[in-house]
């Protein structure tokens, strides 16, 4: 046998039995047995099965002596399982060891027996620190005892619980997780173990959350936004009982939108952001206050013992929305009108019927004068539609050329001499009639179509006085200018132009009259267009006087040739001795100023009596003659007479600097 190689000592059914990948090893075992008498210990090799398969074994070889020849008993074990099972934990050890997850593994009384790199990184604890220890160490407090007790429940029931938890580092900061805890059981369905996986989701969580203020928070004011409104309304409707009523407000601002547009949105968005802030302070806690966009605004009060308990409420958000503004160098000044209306009500309502209601009150605070509220009356509702005009409808108005004007005298009371007229808008509408300025002016208010509606009233005025003028007949005409068509930039270079087709006509018969509130909300401006305007010959004059507060330095700095008495005050100054104050007040006002004053709403003889005692010599007022049409002003201008008790007063005036002219 000496002559034989390895390959001879082996019978070739044997080789076949081992495996290829293991032929190499048995070879070179075989050859060390054969030549130095050594034999291995256990090795594992790969083996083929007699159908072809293979598997891993376990080998013992051992010398024998067979036939007197040395040979090798080998023994074989099938490891397959034995090495599956190691391959395992291997595995598990490195996913426990690598996982990006946190891990804790705990005995059955919860107490933990180990835990991962990621549990270390995560929580700042070492494992050193937290072996024997129980994971209520982790604890932030921030859920209670029925929390960890359903957490229990569960495991022991089903076997495992999943949640979001608010767990504390070791450096005291909470942080959230996403936790997954399963029980390991034996076969009997005895715990053995408890192994939590869990992965830090503080940073989705703050992502989460900021996504959530988007979602519900207004970006430019940070007030509620219109979703959460609905979903505040709810909840204060649900509250709301028979005896703790809830308000909802509508809220628009007036005179908004001009600043915008002469200002730039900037100083529009600084104007909003502190209005937003002071009316939210206005309100309780408990209250809330959204925006719905642009300058509209809601503000939901609740817990109301009644109706009443609102008004001290609403009279704060109304002058919060009226202080100044400064933004830079600018004093910026708005009002709001508010719509109210209150929760429960007689019949079932819903939160969008609701907030309709309030919108309607809103439009009809607007109709009647702004910077004030009213409250929604279900009686007036239908009529109050009826009255409220799109703003589609109106722009067709003015293409089928559907609005006139009427006009209404201007007098000096004592001499019985026609001074003017002022221009009044009117609807001739198709279907309802005639239509007053009320019923559609404040739905076109800060909207560009306004500009148009007064561009146009420009232009027909110039186009009556050329008229008129062909008829013999040369009165100056006043036209209303509203805030938002003067705070245009180029107002000046507009009116030039429509001035421009009307060369006949002297722009010096050619009066403005702006509200005097419109001509506070930004003065520097008004001022500057007031003194163009002069110098085209072109006067002004502060429409409503003695509503809007002027100061004395505003008044002085604004050059309008006349002040025209707010009707307000002439109604009631023969009752009211405030009312008569007032307007001695102002009249004295007008003449140390050097400016002309008239007094408008002059209804009876008496008010223009009392009028001229006090050194207000122009008047205008159904008491002289109504706003007519056009056609009719030649005549009556021919035929009226002032009242004969007028004329016989002695004059007491003088005090207006054209008291002759
Ligand atoms: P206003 O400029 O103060 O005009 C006076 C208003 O008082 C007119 O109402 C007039 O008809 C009314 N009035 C005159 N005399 C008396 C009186 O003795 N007693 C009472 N109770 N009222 C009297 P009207 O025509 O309804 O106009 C209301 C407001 O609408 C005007 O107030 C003015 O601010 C605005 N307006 C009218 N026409 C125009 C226009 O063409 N453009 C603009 N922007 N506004 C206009
Ligand atoms: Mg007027
Ligand atoms: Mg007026």
């Amino acid at each position: 046998m000496g002559s034989k190689t390895e390959q001879d000592l082996i019978a070739d059914p044997i080789l076949e039995l081992i495996h290829p990948d293991s032929h190499q090893n048995v070879l070179a075992r075989v050859k060390r047995g054969v030549e130095h008498g050594e034999v291995a210990g256990r090795v594992e090799e790969r083996y083929v099965r007699i159908d072809g398969t293979s598997f891993d074994a376990e080998v013992q070889g051992k010398p024998i002596v067979l036939a007197g020849q040395a040979a090798v008993l080998a023994t074989l074990r099938d490891i397959t399982e034995r090495k599956a099972a190691q391959e395992k934990l291997q595995l598990s050890a490195r996913v426990f060891g690598h996982a990006r997850e946190g891990i804790m593994v705990t005995d059955a009384q919860a107490t933990i027996i180990d835990v991962n790199d990621a549990f270390t990184r995560i929580t700042g604890y070492s494992r050193e620190v937290v072996l024997g220890q129980n994971p209520r160490m982790l604890q932030s407090g921030r859920q209670n005892k029925a929390f960890y007790a359903a957490m229990w429940d569960a495991l022991k029931e089903q076997g495992q619980w999943s949640g979001e938890v608010w767990n504390r580092r070791k450096n005291g900061e909470v942080f959230a997780e996403l936790l997954a805890v399963s029980a390991v059981r034996d076969a009997q369905g005895q715990t053995l173990q408890y192994v939590a996986l869990f992965s830090d989701i503080t940073a989705i969580k703050a992502h989460q959350s900021q996504l959530e203020h988007i979602a519900h928070f207004d970006a430019l004011t940070n007030l509620p936004n219109r979703v959460l409104l609905a979903d505040r309304l709810q909840q204060a409707m649900a509250h709301a009982q028979r005896r703790q009523q809830l308000a909802v407000v509508y809220l628009d601002l007036d005179g908004f939108k001009p600043i915008n547009d002469r200002h730039g949105h900037q100083t529009g968005d600084q104007v909003l952001i502190t209005l937003a802030q002071r009316m939210k302070e206005a309100l309780r806690e408990g209250d809330t206050m959204c925006r719905m966009g642009g300058d509209e605004f809601v503000a939901v009060l609740i817990d109301l013992q009644d109706t009443q308990a609102s008004v001290p409420l609403l009279g704060r958000l109304l002058a919060a929305a009226a202080e100044p503004v400064q933004v830079g160098e600018l004093s910026l000044q708005v009002s709001a009108s508010l719509g109210v209306t209150f929760y429960p009500q007689t019949q079932d309502i819903d939160a969008d019927q609701l907030l309709r209601q309030a919108d309607q009150a809103m439009y009809q605070a607007k109709v009647a004068g702004k910077n004030r509220y009213c409250v929604f009356d279900a009686a007036h509702d239908s009529s109050i539609r009826d009255h409220h005009e799109s703003l589609e409808r109106i722009r067709r108005a003015l293409e089928n050329h559907e609005f006139v004007l009427h006009y209404q005298p201007k007098v000096k009371m004592h001499t019985g001499q026609v001074v003017g007229a002022e221009a009044l808008i009117r609807w001739q509408h198709p279907e309802k009639g005639l239509l007053a300025p009320a019923t559609f002016l404040p739905v076109i208010e800060d909207h560009p179509l306004a500009v148009d509606v007064g561009e146009w009233v420009i232009d027909a005025a110039l186009t009556q006085i050329e008229v008129w003028h062909a008829a013999g007949l040369d009165l100056p005409v006043s036209v209303n200018i509203d805030a938002c068509q003067l705070q245009q930039g180029n107002f000046v270079a507009r009116l030039q132009a429509i001035l421009a087709r009307h060369a006949q006509v002297n722009p010096a018969g050619l009066e403005l009259e702006v509200l005097e509130t419109s001509a506070l909300a930004d003065m520097a401006q008004v001022s500057q267009v007031i003194e163009d305007c002069a110098r085209m010959g072109v006067r002004f004059a502060l429409d409503d006087f003695g509503t809007g507060y002027s100061s004395l330095t505003y008044l002085k700095s604004l050059r309008v040739a006349m002040l025209k008495i707010d009707q307000s005050f002439v109604r009631d100054m023969l009752d009211d001795p405030d009312d008569l104050a007032i307007l001695r007040g102002i009249i004295g006002l007008a003449a140390a100023f050097k400016r002309e004053v008239i007094a408008e709403g002059v209804e009876t003889v008496a008010h223009g009596t009392a009028l001229l005692q006090l050194g207000c010599e122009l008047a205008q007022g159904y008491g002289i003659a109504r706003p007519m049409p056009p056609e009719q002003m030649p005549a009556w201008v021919t035929s009226w007479q002032p009242d004969a008790a007028w004329c016989e007063l002695p004059w007491l005036g003088g005090v207006t600097p054209d008291a002759d002219g």
